[in-house]
């Protein structure tokens, strides 16, 4: 795995989070994007070389919807950027991870991932994430 490519952070209301962290990091997002397979909405911020990937249901059989029913609002996932997702998916699950699709699945921001379950990963949700080609 190379870099953390983002941290995803669950919210409520991606209207009123986008305002709070645009005041948290000075800076607006960058980009809002909805993932219909997953039902959720995103948006994104840069801080310096980092990422931050806010996410909000857009139904309540969301997963967004369940964590935040369980967990509140918080810390969602990190994600990690790989540069070859099928390779690194067959070493982790040789490893014994188990891994929540069986092959890499389009994500927001022009992705590929795939995800770790937290029960294999000390309670944190793993995405994997490589760069769709176009
Ligand atoms: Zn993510």
């Amino acid at each position: 795995m190379d870099k953390i490519e983002h941290l995803g952070v669950a919210v409520k209301s991606l209207k009123a989070s986008n305002l709070l962290f645009e005041k948290l990091l000075g800076t607006s997002h960058y980009k809002i994007e909805e993932v219909v397979s997953e039902g959720v909405r995103t948006s994104f911020f840069k801080s310096g070389p980092n990422k931050i990937e806010l996410l909000e249901a857009t139904s309540d059989e969301s997963p967004i919807a369940k964590f935040i029913e369980k967990n509140g609002e918080g810390i969602h996932h990190i994600a990690f950027s790989v540069t070859d997702i099928v390779a690194e998916m067959a070493r982790l699950k040789k490893e014994g991870f188990t891994l929540l699709n069986d092959t890499p699945k389009k994500g927001a921001d022009n992705k590929l991932v795939a995800f770790i379950h937290p029960k294999s990963a000390n309670g944190i949700l793993i995405e994997l994430c490589q760069e769709a080609l176009e």
